[in-house]
């Protein structure tokens, strides 16, 4: 059955997250060949937005405007919400990143519609379902909406492949400007500590520290390493309650939820909370100096050693690697 799909084309600093792409990925799967709307709201257009179009979406929708800077959610809602009064799709789709993860369920009660969020997966056989973590990652579930009525979802950052773009392919971009219906006022943006230049939620590689680096300063070598790599730096709780790190770099349960291609752990033991934001990335490996730890277990590479001698050498031998 094929179904229009609205997307929404969430950027950052004037670029599309790279989310966006496997999201329409996604939608082109679910449209069947229906078509695709995508919606990029911004302050200024910097941006080639046909990228959008290359990769499946038939039409843009261009909200730009100095008021989507910084961003406010109920700004951001509203919009959102005569944009889809406009185009009717079937189904919405956004990133699980933190501005999707609060937009998301904000419209789908604006539209008395269905959420399914944090999908990781999707099938179109017998029937739309999605597959989703549940108790921390413990478990997956599979869910399915009951009936055709609007469906909102959102995915999950670095887990669906992206189709091969069409170059070729070229979208109508379509100006926008919703009627302001926003009664509260952004007086002041908190702007937070961001360490890493790198997304971590978007990161290909992520090399992350725990109260195994013994001081903020331990993150040294670890940052080196990662700067070969061009890889991001994150950091379980352990790290960020002792000051070694900032929370933004926090990974698990309570904090980012990644999926890297490869990860690598330094001298974080594995609790449950923590493996519940890493255990999918595709390939792990952990330097601890206790080989029972239990980051071991979901490890396809381990190392037992101390991690101020493994990771210098690692760095030294991707630098000769590279030279
Ligand atoms: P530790 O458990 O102390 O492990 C340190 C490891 O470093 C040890 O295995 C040790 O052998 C190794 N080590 C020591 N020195 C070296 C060395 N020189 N070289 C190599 N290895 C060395 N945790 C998270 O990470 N993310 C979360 O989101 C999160 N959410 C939580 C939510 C709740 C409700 C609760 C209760 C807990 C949560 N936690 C979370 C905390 C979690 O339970 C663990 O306490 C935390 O992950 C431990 O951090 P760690 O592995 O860095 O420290």
């Amino acid at each position: 059955m094929s179904r229009n799909v609205l997307v929404f084309a969430e950027s950052r600093n004037g670029e599309i997250r790279p989310v966006v792409l496997e999201a329409i990925t996604v939608a082109t799967l679910i449209a069947d060949g229906a078509s695709i709307t995508a919606v990029v709201m911004c302050d200024q257009i910097s941006m080639d937005l046909q990228i959008l179009a290359h990769y499946g979406a038939d039409l843009i929708f261009v909200l730009e405007d100095a008021k989507y800077l910084p961003y406010c959610s109920e700004i951001y809602a509203q919009a959102l919400f005569q944009v889809i009064q406009e185009v009717h799709p079937d189904v919405i789709l956004f990133s699980h990143t933190t501005i999707g993860k609060e937009l998301a369920p904000q419209l789908a009660s604006m539209l008395k519609a269905g959420l399914i969020s944090d999908c990781t997966s999707i099938s179109n056989k017998d029937g739309l379902s999605f597959i989703r973590p549940v108790y921390a990652g413990k478990a997956y579930e599979r869910k399915r909406f009951i009936g055709n009525e609007l469906m909102l979802l959102t995915i999950r950052p670095n887990t669906f492949k992206k189709r091969n773009p069409d170059y070729n392919r070229k979208a109508n971009c379509v100006s926008f400007v919703p009627r302001d219906n926003v009664v509260s006022n952004l007086l002041q943006t908190i702007v937070k500590n961001t360490v890493d230049v790198i997304d971590l939620t978007e990161a290909n590689i992520i090399v992350s520290g725990g109260r195994g680096v013994k001081s903020a300063a331990g993150f040294a070598p670890l940052r080196e390493l990662a700067s070969v790599l061009g890889a991001a730096v994150g950091a379980s709780r352990g790290a960020c309650d002792l000051k070694y790190s900032d929370y933004s770099m926090q990974i698990g349960q309570t904090g980012k939820v990644v999926t890297p291609d490869l990860y690598i752990a330094c001298g974080i033991s594995g609790a449950i909370q923590h493996l519940a934001g890493m255990s999918n990335s595709k390939i792990i490996v952990a330097i601890n100096t206790d080989p029972e730890a239990p980051i071991f277990k979901v490890a396809d590479y381990g190392i037992v050693g101390d991690l101020f001698s493994v990771v210098p050498m690692l760095t030294m031998e991707l630098k000769k690697m590279r030279s």
